[in-house]
């Protein structure tokens, strides 16, 4: 397992275009943006549309399931709060509710709860979630739901 992530180092601040997005948190719901005008979902939050540029814009609340599209193992961390969290993965999350009628799909980024060993390009995660000692919001995180999952590549064979 990663160590704990420490969390008190860091707060979060949300801005008038991610309020909505961070408050999504404290129900435990990850959203990503859904254009009104075309239907194309995408990642982050942006306030315009990635595909059409229209403001337009709502949300969409994930499902909380996704595969590893690909992953990096963090060694050297660069935030405060994640020195006591390495080594780590890094996951690219591709939402199957992410898809879009242009055949691209919706991908995020995931800190993943579980070691190395464990995850690997077309792993099955899920969506978990961890307190924040000192606000009001829960943080996300992914964990592999089956780690016996067929198919699954790993960097180093
Ligand atoms: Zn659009």
């Amino acid at each position: 397992m990663p160590g704990p992530v420490d969390y008190a180092k860091i707060a979060i601040m949300p801005d008038q275009d991610t309020t909505e997005w961070y408050d999504a948190f404290k129900r435990k719901e990850f959203l990503i943006r859904q254009c009104k005008d075309c239907g194309h979902r995408f990642y982050p939050p942006l306030p315009a549309c990635k595909k059409c540029a229209s403001m337009n814009v709502g949300w969409h609340k994930i499902e909380g399931k996704g595969t590893i599209y690909s992953y990096i193992v963090v060694t050297q961390p660069i935030l405060a709060h994640l020195v006591p969290t390495v080594p780590y993965v890094i996951a690219i999350v591709e939402l199957p509710d992410g898809q879009n009628k242009d055949g691209s799909k919706t991908r995020i980024p995931a800190l993943m709860m579980d070691d190395e060993k464990d995850c690997g390009i077309g792993a099955p995660v899920e969506l978990a979630w961890d307190d924040h000692p000192k606000q009001d919001y829960k943080i996300p995180r992914w964990r592999v739901s089956d780690k016996h999952a067929k198919g699954v590549w790993h960097f180093g064979g």
